[in-house]
């Protein structure tokens, strides 16, 4: 399975903006978006002062959202002609099929401290869904599927101690989450409202149908 590889906080500053790629550093003064918000390479500078083309604009908003959920292009391209096959706004069909992930819905329900993390035990075994195995970070999950860690997860200790940090990060008010149990449920597709409002995903439409 391709993923990348390189250095995650050189993505933040290649968007402008952080994309919390890293966990707990991301709040840090150790962040390195905060340090340096430079476009990284050695035009970064002159990039940076040169207003963009509306294709480059169209472009950095679909890198932003592709880059926040790690996906790779071509699935990015596959979610996108997916979405504009359904019924509804093709923008918000997108966004449900990267909320929906099962890594996604993971982190968002606290059991990794980033999506990154989160990606990488779904892909070791750790979690079921519908009391099912389930390694598949990609599967789409369905209003009522339930997620689990396994009861003899080796990472159960360190998921514990992770959702202990992270007690305060608000859960989404369309998952629902059993601390105590390490357990959870996803109850409805969200509403666009409940979504991150700086997604523009307007822009990703318009840069895949020119
Ligand atoms: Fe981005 Fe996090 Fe790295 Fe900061 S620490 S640049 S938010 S990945």
């Amino acid at each position: 399975m391709a993923r990348y590889t390189g250095s995650v906080c050189r993505l933040c500053r290649r968007e402008g903006d952080q994309l919390f790629l890293k966990g707990a550093r991301c709040y840090t003064e150790k962040c390195a978006f905060k340090r340096r918000a430079t476009i990284p390479g050695v035009h970064g500078a002159d990039k940076m002062r040169k207003k963009q083309t509306g294709y480059e604009v169209q472009l950095r908003a679909k890198q932003k959202v592709r880059r926040t959920y790690g996906i790779l292009e071509a699935q990015f391209r596959k979610y996108y002609e997916a979405a504009s096959r359904k019924s509804g706004n093709t923008g918000t069909n997108l966004l449900h099929q990267l909320e929906t992930r099962l890594d996604n819905v993971v982190f968002r329900m606290g059991f990794g401290i980033s999506r990154a993390q989160a990606r990488m035990w779904v892909t070791q075994g750790h979690f079921e869904v519908n009391n099912r195995k389930c390694n598949i970070p990609s599967y789409q999950l369905r209003p009522g599927d339930e997620i689990k860690l396994l009861d003899n997860s080796k990472v159960r200790k360190t998921v514990k101690d992770i959702m202990e940090i992270s007690s305060s990060r608000e859960v989404s008010a369309w998952l629902q989450v059993d601390r105590e149990n390490l357990k959870g449920k996803f109850l409805a597709l969200p509403e666009r409202s409940q979504l991150d409002p700086k997604i523009q995903e307007h822009l990703i439409v318009e840069f895949y149908s020119r």
